[in-house]
């Protein structure tokens, strides 16, 4: 479903999006009537928000090198920038990549420092309060920050650790390695997942991480795997323009005349 424009960047969001609204608007409102309701929608849009500004994050810095972004596609597992190249240089995938995870350090920062300046009380602020509202997507966004960086390819911190790892290997190799290191973390993560009490990661069921790692995994395997199909297709290209150039084009065995005085 698409939302809107912002700088030639279609915003929309996946279908399961909105029954996730509604699921919360429901549980809000049996929790605590209009104020629960306003609370469970309110946050779960402000969360959203701040997941949109992570992907606009990536998004500005790749169309900074000039990579296209068509789309950023919200789903209930977190949104995705759909963009029509990955730089093969690094540092540019590094700085792509960094920039998303500090949009959320930042507004983690800004509103740290806002709730600490008002002297509010964020340790005991009332229920559906703008304080309590306030510190809890300060606290969501800390955690989205530092979750992103999980060195869990193709999360950003797996994506930080191929461009590390390709500035001393080939690219294909730097993903098969940032890929498999992925899959073994998030496979540690889906374990912890089961085995830690929910209240450490927020009270979020264990099913859903458990999903949400084994889908890493999955999308870790799916990314390798294309990475390694545009290398055969590249090397088969290459071979291929050398044998051309080795048939058709002369050496050339004299200077153009136009150059001669
Ligand atoms: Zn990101």
């Amino acid at each position: 479903m698409n939302l809107f424009r912002v700088r030639g960047i279609q915003l929309a969001v996946h279908f399961s999006f909105i029954l996730w609204l509604v699921f919360r608007a429901q549980d809000g409102w049996q929790e605590g009537g209009w104020p629960g309701m306003l609370w469970g929608t309110g946050t779960l849009l402000a969360f959203f928000t701040c997941v949109v500004l992570h992907e606009f994050g990536h998004s500005f810095t790749a169309m900074h090198y000039g990579i296209g972004v068509r789309r950023i596609l919200l789903m209930p597992i977190g949104g995705m920038a759909e963009m029509d190249d990955i730089p093969r240089q690094p540092s540019r995938e590094l700085l792509i990549t960094l920039a998303g995870p500090a949009v959320n350090f930042v507004i983690a920062l800004l509103l740290w420092g806002g709730l600490r300046l008002s002297n509010a009380a964020t340790e005991n602020a009332a229920e559906y309060s703008l304080v309590g509202f306030l510190d809890e997507l300060r606290f969501w966004n800390l955690l989205m920050g530092v979750f992103n960086l999980l060195p869990a390819f193709p999360m950003d911190g797996g994506r930080i650790l191929r461009a590390l790892l390709a500035v001393k290997m080939p690219y294909l190799g730097a993903t098969f390695w940032a890929a498999t290191i992925g899959k073994i973390v998030a496979g540690l993560c889906a374990l912890a997942a089961l085995v830690v009490p929910p209240l450490v990661f927020h009270q979020t069921p264990a099913y859903l991480l458990v999903a949400l790692f084994l889908f890493i995994i999955f999308a870790g395997e799916m990314e390798l795997r294309a990475v390694r199909r545009r290398e055969l297709d590249d090397a088969h290209w290459r071979a291929v323009l050398a044998r051309v150039y080795a048939q058709d084009v002369p050496p050339p065995l004299e200077e153009p005349p136009v150059l001669k005085r």
